[in-house]
């Protein structure tokens, strides 16, 4: 792995930098592309911005979204590849995983602990609770200075990813650095306003719908929901506002284990996982072939919707059980 000074320095030899975060991106992968997006710019290199997919709406009041651009870019403009918040290269998405077979320079920036360095340079921090605390501890390796704009971008990224501060990758050092992004100036209930409580209605009629579908193993530790494409078609919802959802599965008392079941397309699942306390969904969500941290993990299975949730939820049970012995 290398040190952030040797990512300086790779970033400051680059000329036409393309900035790329995962599918479906939420507030750390947007935060941290448009802070690195500010950076670079300042320094005077060629920025382009993209991901696979659309930003959602709510992050709309970030500086520099209008750069970002949702889909492919242009072939052979760029130097180098800045990969941020992808633990690995199927969550760059179609498409741009490719681009980490081209003679690109790939700097891989990233915190999760099931990371694999595809980068030629690589900086995985897993005790930062977002890579918008990486990005911030880049800036001061540089030398310069977080502006507002960057503060709002690394601010964002470490509420979302925190949980507004909820889970415990939330360390003293995170508090630390919130504190300053709040000293540049950096409105944060504002900014919660605007990320939580500003949700279109669609949110709540989809909310509805996913807790009736609330069920909890017998033995009361393991709790999942169900979100189909005619759910989300019935609250005129789109995959963007199914963001949070799992949280109620592993709010219930007794639960140790949260998910989520949410078809992407015809017979294509995403599941989420979240972990309350001491079982590690990273491991969980590994042989179905996807990854994350030990609280928030994730994976993307074809088939048939029961006979998913029968696999998963019987390596949940395990998991759990796992517990007490
Ligand atoms: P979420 O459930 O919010 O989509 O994702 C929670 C965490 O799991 C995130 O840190 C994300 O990076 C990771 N994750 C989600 N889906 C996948 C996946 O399909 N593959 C891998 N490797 N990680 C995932
Ligand atoms: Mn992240």
């Amino acid at each position: 792995m290398n040190n952030l000074a040797e990512i300086a320095a790779a970033l400051a030899r680059a000329e036409r930098v393309l900035i790329c975060g995962h599918v479906m991106p939420d507030g750390d992968s947007l935060g941290s592309v448009l802070a690195m997006g500010i950076i670079l710019e300042t320094m005077g290199k060629k920025v382009t911005m993209a991901g696979a997919d659309q930003a959602p709406v709510i992050y709309s009041f970030l500086p520099r979204l209008e750069k970002y651009r949702a889909g492919l870019p242009p072939e052979g403009e760029y130097d180098t590849l800045v990969v941020l918040d992808c633990s690995v290269p199927d969550r760059l998405g179609d498409g741009f995983k490719e681009l980490l077979d081209s003679d690109l320079v790939v700097i891989n920036l990233d915190h999760h602990v099931s990371s694999v360095h595809f980068g030629k340079y690589n900086y995985i921090e897993p005790a930062a609770s977002a890579v918008g605390e990486i990005i911030y501890d880049l800036i001061n390796e540089m030398g310069l200075e977080i502006t507002l704009d960057i503060a709002l971008c690394l601010y964002t990224a470490i509420v979302t990813d925190t949980g507004s501060f909820q889970y415990d990758n939330t360390s003293p050092d995170t508090l630390r650095r919130v504190a300053k992004l709040m000293e540049i100036g950096v409105p944060a209930a504002k900014v919660n306003t605007l990320i939580y409580e500003e949700r279109p209605k669609a949110v709540f009629f989809l909310l509805g719908s996913a807790l009736s579908t609330l069920t909890a193993s017998p033995c009361g530790k393991v709790c999942w929901m169900t979100v189909t494409l005619e759910m989300l078609q019935n609250s005129s919802a789109s995959d963007e506002h199914t963001e949070g959802l799992v949280n109620y599965a592993k709010s219930v008392r007794g639960v140790q284990v949260g998910m989520l079941f949410r078809e992407i397309k015809e017979g294509s699942y995403k599941i989420s996982f979240r972990s309350k306390d001491v079982v590690d969904v990273n491991r969980l969500a590994t042989p179905f072939g996807g990854g994350g941290h030990p609280h928030a993990a994730g994976c993307l299975i074809q088939g048939d919707l029961k006979e998913i949730k029968e696999k998963v939820i019987s390596a949940a049970l395990l998991a759990v059980r796992g517990i007490n012995q």
